[in-house]
């Protein structure tokens, strides 16, 4: 109930502009986000990257309602490509960029879908360019069928673009066993959005078995499985079927958020597993900010103290 209430305030435009301009709980985002501008996020990328870990970058923002707003995030995505490259950080996809769809204009009244796929097109070009790749976030459940559309359409040019497959969803078995085909790279998290209870597993427990179905099509697949999640229990349980599969670990890596479980990704990455932060950066950063503190509503009181006494 309560993750179903902060979902909605995530979308809310009065929120969204209270807390954005006022310097509220600058601790809970700085904990979450990597700075407002490309170079800070350069520069964490590169403190992470010496520390063993590799970087998927979000330049945050999101539910885009004009193409030239569209178009803006996309160059900046091309430009943060050409620094990385600059940086030395993009070769090999040490550090890559993910993109979500209605940031670059898959929600625009006219013609979404279409601006949306020219954008992340030219994208991967400039991430193809700099020696790296491009994942496609997930978003809305009324984005799902889009999305996959997108990125099937794209992998004929661009085969390692990625996807992400929430678990939640009952239909996410299906996809994953559609999407486990060879070279296929997958994100497979739980969802971090509210999608409609027809469309979903209602109970937590009734996810994380999705999760570990999904997982078990991903490892047994040809594809390049990207386990996101901090959930111990569903960690051991890829680390064995990765194991039992014979997966070596350049086959597959592990995905946290930045600031979520950092020594457990420390260790993950000294056992010789591949892992991958996911650093956002940028000054629209509510959205993500809402959805974090919905996975872990402890961090709430702090952020709506914050809010509460700075209005
Ligand atoms: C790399 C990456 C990319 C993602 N991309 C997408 C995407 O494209 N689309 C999408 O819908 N969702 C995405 N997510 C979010 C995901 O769907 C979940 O909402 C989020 O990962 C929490 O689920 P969990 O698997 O960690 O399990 P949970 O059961 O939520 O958490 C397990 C444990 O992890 C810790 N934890 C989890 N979240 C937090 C937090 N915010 N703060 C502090 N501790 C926490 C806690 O100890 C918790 O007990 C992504 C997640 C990751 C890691």
């Amino acid at each position: 109930m309560l993750r179903r209430m902060l979902l909605a305030a995530s979308a809310s435009e009065r929120l969204r502009e209270l807390a954005v301009s006022t310097p509220v709980a600058r601790g809970v985002v700085a904990r979450y986000v990597a700075g407002d501008r490309a170079a800070g996020a350069v520069a964490a990328a590169r403190r992470l990257r010496g520390a063993g870990l590799l970087v998927t970058l979000d330049y945050l923002g999101e539910d885009t309602t004009d193409a030239g707003q569209a178009a803006a995030v996309t160059s900046e995505y091309i430009a943060l490509l050409g620094r990385l490259a600059d940086a030395g950080l993009a070769r090999g996809g040490g550090v890559e960029v993910s993109v979500k769809p209605t940031a670059v204009g898959l929600g625009l009244a006219d013609h979404g879908e279409k601006t949306a796929a020219e954008n992340i097109t030219r994208v991967c070009a400039a991430a193809r360019g700099a020696g790296t790749t491009v994942t496609v976030d997930m978003e809305e459940h009324s984005h799902v069928d889009a999305t996959l559309r997108i990125v099937r359409a794209l992998r004929d040019g661009f085969p390692d673009l990625g996807c992400v497959i929430q678990a939640q969803l009952r239909r996410s078995f299906a996809d994953c066993a559609a999407l486990a085909t060879p070279g296929s790279r997958v994100r497979l998290c739980k969802g971090a959005y509210a999608p409609p209870p027809e469309a979903t597993f209602a109970s937590r427990a009734g996810v994380d078995r999705s999760y570990a179905r999904c997982l078990g099509v991903l490892i047994a697949g040809s594809g390049y499985p990207m386990i996101a999640t901090h959930d111990p229990r569903l960690i051991k349980i890829a680390a064995a079927r990765a194991y039992l599969a014979g997966r070596a670990p350049p086959s597959f890596e592990y995905q946290m958020l930045y600031g979520v479980r950092p020594a457990e990704q420390q260790r993950l990455a000294a056992t010789g597993a591949r892992v991958r932060v996911y650093l956002p950066y940028g000054s629209d950063w509510y959205g993500y900010l809402v959805r974090r503190l919905a996975e872990r509503p402890a961090n709430l009181t702090f952020f709506l103290r914050s809010l509460v006494r700075r209005s």
